[in-house]
């Protein structure tokens, strides 16, 4: 019975097999043990198949949402790098402005330009700052998220 059963999982050797050819032969309780396993591995074969054909199904979702990921990803660095090069405009032209607002103001109201010079400081970093909180405000995870989200979502119709 253990040979048998091995022949069915892993095989055995060529000796394993002829003595087993020979015992079942001659031995009616390992016959019909063998008639059994037979049916059995029929059974578990067609649950194979089925179980395959599932394990194929997520998997080729888990590989298009993996792609949809790596896609938002993509794109979501190609924003950030779109902001980047906007804030760096941006921080130039109010740093102009302020230098040239603020050297009008000196003249006008006769001001200390120790007020003038920190505010072109501030005027210079703030709208890196507003696009910083932008980033931080939506963090990538939420994105990803709402991506699963989407493709579970899918999937639960599709069973459905
Ligand atoms: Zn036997």
């Amino acid at each position: 019975m253990d040979l048998l059963t091995r022949r069915e999982v892993e095989g055995v050797s060529d000796a394993d097999a002829r003595w087993l050819e020979s015992h079942l032969a001659a031995c009616e309780e390992c016959a019909s043990y063998e008639l059994a396993l037979s049916g059995a591995e029929r059974a578990m074969r067609s649950f194979t198949v089925m179980a395959s054909a599932s394990l194929v199904e997520s998997t080729r979702a888990r590989v298009h949402a993996r792609a949809a990921q790596l896609r938002e990803r993509e794109s979501r660095r190609f924003l950030i790098a779109i902001s980047f090069a906007m804030g760096v405009v941006f921080s130039t032209l109010s740093a102009w402005m302020w230098w040239k607002v603020g050297g009008w103001m000196v003249e006008r109201f006769s001001l200390p330009s120790l007020i003038v010079e920190p505010g072109l400081v501030i005027f210079w970093l703030l709208p890196a700052i507003f696009l910083g909180i932008l980033l931080v405000a939506f963090p990538d995870s939420k994105f990803e998220g709402s991506v699963m989200q989407l493709f579970i979502k899918d999937r639960q119709r599709g069973i459905q």
